[in-house]
């Protein structure tokens, strides 16, 4: 990678350093470990593509889709096939929907953080990102009674000021970066974090995005989405990767959408060399069973 980086750019380029965790494992020797994230943008990612939406009620109301509809049978597939997963909430759809954050905790399944109204934190100064950490970190605390411990990125806005704040802010975990199949170690000015690599591949947006304000299409049957997601799910079990799909409520919830759902994770399942666990719990293992490098100037990682 950095033989791709010109002297120029490497001299632009911000102070955070990529460390890979080599011949990463789940806790029984696992090659693939799986982790699904729901992306609960809700009302939230309707209002972040457009300010002026908070008049829009038919824009709103496929944001709200999401959980008023969907949540609930995404819970009871989550349930049946006892599979773990994150849910990753903004503070704004936490406070209009309280009883749909209880109800993912009360199953058991991780509250984490993706802004207060989604936003995209790449066109936010460091401050601004500040602000929208601690609100919200505090939505969700006071409805879940604990702090979030990682965050999603909304939009893959990602900053170095970014992985600084969360290590300011107690969190452990990060999953918006894509360097590597596996967990890996990102060593930012304030501390390390535990990077739990997403895909765009493994994005439902880049399959079935469309919203009202944000425009987009319907682009493809469920069916493709299958193949394309077992595809890289066999491709994982052979060479090792984190599977950790991007999902969203209001896409995924569709009733064809799910169904198919439940197909894929009924053929994942039938392997039993495969650890599923929540970001949380991957980011511990990572914690607990690797060591993140002494400081910035001596990890042999990558520099973004
Ligand atoms: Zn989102």
């Amino acid at each position: 990678m950095s033989s791709a980086i010109s002297h120029r750019e490497t001299k632009t380029l911000p102070s955070i350093e990529t460390t890979p965790i080599n011949n990463f494992r789940g806790p029984n020797g696992e090659l693939c470990v799986v982790s699904i994230g729901w992306h609960v943008d809700g009302e939230a990612g309707v209002i972040a593509t457009d300010a002026k939406a908070t008049h829009h009620v038919a824009a709103l109301s496929e944001g709200a889709y999401g959980v008023s509809t969907a949540i609930p049978r995404i819970l009871e597939m989550h349930r049946a096939l006892e599979i773990p997963s994150s849910f990753f909430i903004p503070g704004y759809v936490a406070d209009l929907h309280p009883d749909a954050v209880e109800a993912v905790v009360n199953a058991e399944h991780e509250v984490a953080h993706h802004g207060y109204m989604h936003e995209n934190c790449f066109y936010l100064s460091e401050s601004e990102q500040q602000d929208v950490f601690q609100k919200g970190i505090q939505s969700l605390q006071h409805i879940t009674g604990k702090a979030p411990v990682g965050w999603s990125a909304p939009g893959w806005g990602v900053t170095p000021e970014t992985l600084k704040l969360l290590c300011e802010f107690g969190m452990i975990y990060d999953a918006s970066l894509m360097e590597y199949d596996n967990p890996y170690w990102v060593t930012t000015e304030s501390g390390p974090l535990v990077e739990l690599p997403i895909s765009m591949i493994l994005d439902d947006w880049e399959i079935f995005g469309a919203s009202p304000v944000a425009g987009g299409g319907i682009n493809a049957t469920a069916e493709t989405a299958f193949q394309i997601w077992k595809e890289e799910f066999d491709g994982m079990r052979r060479f090792g990767g984190f599977f950790s799909p991007t999902f969203h409520p209001n896409l995924m919830g569709r009733p064809g959408r799910l169904n198919m759902l439940y197909r894929l994770f009924e053929y994942m399942r039938s392997f039993d060399d495969v650890w599923w666990a929540t970001c949380e719990d991957v980011a511990r293992y990572v914690q607990a069973t690797t060591s993140p490098p002494a400081h910035a100037n001596t990890a042999t990682g990558t520099r973004l």
